[in-house]
């Protein structure tokens, strides 16, 4: 998986797009993507040049990750 960390530059502690929930305390991306907190990452491209990033957490990645399949699977 390339997660490019590097583009994020100083770590932020980023919180959940969904629920919102704040990342644990922890101090760079890696340790956030790791076990235990697997948080996920996601990019999106914004219109422009930018690049839209979201974060969430584990129990959104499971909804989030059944609502993109479903939308990408077989009819
Ligand atoms: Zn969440």
């Amino acid at each position: 998986m390339d997660w490019d960390l590097g583009t994020f530059g100083t770590f932020t502690r980023p919180t959940c797009a969904d629920c919102a929930a704040e990342a644990p305390e922890i101090d760079s991306y890696y340790a956030l993507i790791g076990r235990p907190f697997s948080w996920r990452m996601t990019r999106h491209a914004n219109g422009d040049a930018s690049i839209l990033v979201k974060w969430r957490c584990v129990p959104c990645w499971r909804t989030y990750k059944v609502a993109a399949e479903g939308r990408s699977g077989p009819a």
